[in-house]
């Protein structure tokens, strides 16, 4: 009931007063609830999202300045099996020049990784990762970029007392090891520039998982595009055919997930090839299908 027999001076100001405040404390309330509660669905609506091509991932400076990738890698020896170790330190002194110039007209001062380990078996990786299956890891902590190289890091060098079956034939053995270390490299750049770190205000989930691991894989083609061409075509073709799995279901299933298909894999590595530039690597604008 209400009426001019209950209005009273002092209660009647009261309920004004209410009645002014409440309206605006619940819109505020429902704006405050509904923009954390709805916080995924705002960033698709207003575009903010990794998949958008205003996401803040996508638009980061990295993929419009900085200046092209690739370029032949002085240094590298003739023969890229004979000695597996020199080849990958050479590769490893390339591109540490390369992606030194390439973000240069970004305005980002490179630094080196803190090392660069050779490792003969999973367990020997700076992370202390309990994950071993892996043919590359790169430590963001430290900054220790490790890659797996089949029959130990010695293997070829030196004194050479057990490669029989690997002496220099050059039929592109280390190719996918140099790959691996160029895609290690690649999750290197993307801590410095800051990309890796954006977990705090991105949902960090699987589907940004494969947005990162595939942006490493088109860097890493676009970063041997001038280097062997064949033999990154090889690899390219190998993975868009699947053929070089040897995981079980689960174990493939598991990489599917947070590294992207094979599809989608060899979809990057060949942007990344044809075109030699960090802004055809940008998987953060990318529709979902084509990072699945
Ligand atoms: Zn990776």
């Amino acid at each position: 009931m209400s009426g001019p027999r209950d209005w009273s001076p002092g209660g009647g100001r009261r309920r004004g007063a209410v009645r002014r405040i409440l309206p605006v404390m619940l819109v505020f309330a429902v704006v405050v609830g509904g923009t954390v509660y709805l916080r995924g669905d705002l960033q698709n609506l207003l575009g903010t999202a990794p998949g958008s091509a205003r996401s803040a991932v996508a638009t980061h400076s990295f993929h419009s300045e900085s200046g092209p990738v690739g370029g032949r890698c002085e240094g590298l020896p003739e023969e890229l099996d004979a000695d597996a170790d020199a080849t990958l330190t050479a590769l490893a002194r390339c591109l540490d020049r390369m992606w030194e110039a390439v973000l240069e007209p970004a305005g980002v001062d490179y630094e080196e990784p803190a090392e660069v380990r050779l490792v003969g078996s999973p367990e020997e990786a700076a992370c202390g990762t309990e994950d071993f299956d892996w043919a590359g890891i790169y430590c963001g902590g430290e900054a220790v970029v490790n890659v797996l190289v089949e029959g130990g890091p010695d293997d070829g060098s030196g004194d050479g007392s057990d490669d029989g079956s690997d002496d220099g034939s050059g039929d592109g053995e280390v190719f996918p090891v140099m790959f691996t270390l160029a895609h290690e490299y690649a999750h290197h750049v993307q801590a410095i520039v800051g990309i890796s770190a954006q977990d705090g205000s991105e949902v960090f989930d699987e589907a940004w998982s494969r947005r990162l691991e595939l942006q490493a894989d088109c860097l890493a083609a676009a970063a041997l595009r001038d280097v062997q061409p064949y033999l990154l075509n090889d690899l390219r073709r190998s993975l868009a055919h699947g053929t070089e799995t040897d995981a079980t279901e689960e174990d493939a299933a598991e990489q599917r997930a947070s590294h992207g298909s094979s599809r989608s894999g060899a979809l990057w590595m060949l942007r990344g090839q044809r075109e030699g530039t960090v802004g055809a690597c940008n998987t953060w604008k990318a529709p979902e299908g084509e990072v699945s």
